[in-house]
């Protein structure tokens, strides 16, 4: 049988993606703001893909935070961006 891939929506583009597609933001029990590159950590999370225009728009609808219902910490975004570049590299 098929494995079903879970789907995620980018914040940016709002369309669905497979989650290793995306980059998340995760909300941790505690309250911080942090990216997380294995997937895996509890917390509330947010998707971004890995499309440098949809982090823009993210960030310029503030979809993340209020997703999140957290401020997001400005060096969170340089540190997106950075992931993004990486990313698109490959
Ligand atoms: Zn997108």
């Amino acid at each position: 049988m098929e494995k079903r891939v879970p789907l995620r929506k980018c914040l940016g583009c709002m369309s669905s993606f497979p989650k290793k597609d995306l980059v998340r933001v995760l909300k941790t029990p505690e309250g911080e703001v942090i990216i997380d590159l294995s997937g895996k950590k509890s917390g509330r999370g947010a998707y971004i893909c890995k499309d440098k225009a949809c982090l823009k728009k993210a960030i310029k609808s503030k979809r993340i935070q209020s997703n999140l219902e957290v401020e997001i910490p400005e060096t969170i975004y340089l540190e997106l961006e950075k992931e993004l570049s990486l990313a698109n590299e490959q």
